[in-house]
């Protein structure tokens, strides 16, 4: 058994773009991220600092936009349409979740799509579909590219994904079906799921329930990316999949943390970058 140590790819990966940071700054571009976070989420609070700590290790500049949890919908489309009009900044991301009552997709269609780095916008959404060259959402981008980096085949394998949610679930099936994966995707109302699992070759658990994955779900020799970030009460933090079981089973297997979450920064900055580049 192999651990998919994203840690360690993702730190090659923000090297290779502060050198393409350094670059650009040559030529004059300063690529900019601009974030907002709508009132104060304590695990958001945490996701938005680990942004601009990436950012600042490469050479990214960083701006934040702090709404507060009364904020109108009017008022968070201002804001964004201010931020599509500012020609020095090159990606927005609004970050979830935001305050009950405001309609995250309306926020996410006010995103110019050439600045939607979280790629969330129904455009990048659309041309991930038909395979056009668009920003990927983040985290489903770091899972193909941690699967690429320890050259795991996706091609002809039976991938298996647990979860269905707009950031998670539907871009990474689509990920791999673009790399000609057999895709299944399962949710909730999923009839047998252990007998589903037990048939993938790649398994992506993207759920948000502890340890919810057993080794007896786990095909031998399996491949599995464990998504999950799950708080427990002493403050750690565990993933979806039971590490210490289903590690005997399978070929590879991410650990939380350090498995997908740093990939997940990394291609935003990677993103940002792309977008500082075409714009
Ligand atoms: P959501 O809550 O939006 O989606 C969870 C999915 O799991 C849903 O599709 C749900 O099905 C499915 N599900 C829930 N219970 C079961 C079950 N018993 N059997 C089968 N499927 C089930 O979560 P997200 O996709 O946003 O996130 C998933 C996890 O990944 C969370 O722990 C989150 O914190 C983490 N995460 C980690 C990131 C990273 O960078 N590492 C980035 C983003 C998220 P249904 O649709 O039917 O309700």
């Amino acid at each position: 058994m192999e651990i998919l140590d994203g840690k360690k790819v993702a730190k090659e990966i923000r090297e290779n773009l502060k050198q393409e940071v350094e670059l650009l700054r040559k030529r004059g571009i300063i690529p900019k991220l601009a974030v907002i976070m709508c009132g104060n989420d304590p695990a958001s609070t945490i996701y938005v600092r680990n942004k601009s700590k990436a950012c600042k290790e490469i050479g990214i500049e960083y701006e934040e936009y702090l709404l507060s949890d009364n904020v109108t919908m009017d008022e968070l489309l201002n804001v964004i349409d201010n931020l599509n009009n500012k020609k020095d900044v090159h990606g927005i991301l609004l970050q979830s979740p935001i305050p009950k009552g405001l309609d995250i997709n309306e926020a996410f269609n006010k995103i110019f799509y050439k600045k939607d780095v979280d790629g969330f916008n129904p455009v990048n959404v659309g041309k991930l579909c038909i395979g056009q060259d668009s920003f990927i959402s983040c985290t489903p981008y770091g899972i193909i590219k941690l699967l690429e980096e320890y050259n795991i085949q996706i091609e002809g394998k039976n991938a298996v994904v647990i979860g269905r949610s707009n950031i998670v679930g539907k871009p990474v099936s689509q990920c791999l079906l673009n790399k000609n994966a057999t895709v299944t995707i399962c949710h909730s109302k999923t009839k047998d799921l252990p007998e589903i699992t037990k048939k993938a070759d790649i398994l992506i658990a993207a759920i948000g329930k502890p340890k919810f994955i057993s080794s007896s779900m786990v095909k031998k020799g399996a491949v599995v990316i464990d998504v999950g970030i799950n708080r427990k009460n002493d403050g750690t933090i565990c993933g979806d999949v039971d590490f210490d079981e289903v590690s005997k089973k399978a070929s590879y297997i991410t650990p939380v943390p350090g498995g997908v979450g740093p990939m997940t920064i990394a291609m935003l900055m990677n993103n940002v970058v792309k977008a500082a580049k075409e714009n």
